[in-house]
């Protein structure tokens, strides 16, 4: 099928991507997932790799641990850490272990702890495909290399940070 795709505009051939991942949801999945049209560049063992990691560290935080949604996908994930062809999934992740630091939200340390440390380069990268895929969705055209997108790790907007 030849057509425009949504991260990159370049038209050609292009699959179905779903917007945000598939993989976040647990299954049964939702029928109306959003997809749109990308090219194998844009829709690359590379993006998967990134979907499963964002999966995988949103699913290991512990302020989401109890939430519905993460313990029914707790066993996927488990499965993608313990998959031996992909095993670079859990060596990645060991090694980010860390000793952190625990701070209050006035930026007090209260205690040292384990955690890790996400790789935001593919976190960012999940993000900013999400954004321009829902943007196409709800435009049906392309993100302009002109528009600027911002997320907030914060409720206010004073905390945003420019994403792409
Ligand atoms: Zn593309």
């Amino acid at each position: 099928m030849n057509k425009q795709c949504a991260y990159c505009g370049d038209v050609g051939i292009v699959t179905r991507d779903h917007v945000p991942p598939k993989s976040i949801f647990p299954k049964p999945r939702p029928a109306n997932l959003i997809t749109v049209p990308a090219c194998p560049k844009c829709h690359s063992q590379q993006t998967s790799r990134d979907d499963e990691y964002f999966r995988n560290t949103l699913n290991v935080r512990e302020d989401l641990s109890q939430h519905p949604g993460v313990l029914k996908v707790q066993p996927v994930v488990l499965r993608s850490f313990y998959n031996p062809n992909k095993s670079g999934m859990l060596g990645e992740f060991l090694k980010s272990i860390r000793l952190i630091q625990q701070l209050t939200p006035a930026g007090i340390i209260v205690k040292n702890k384990l955690g890790f440390e996400a790789d935001m380069v593919r976190i960012r990268r999940v993000v900013q495909r999400i954004v321009i895929g829902l943007f196409y969705h709800h435009r049906q055209t392309e993100f302009r290399s002109t528009m600027t997108c911002f997320f907030s790790t914060k409720r206010a907007f004073k905390h945003c940070l420019p994403i792409i």
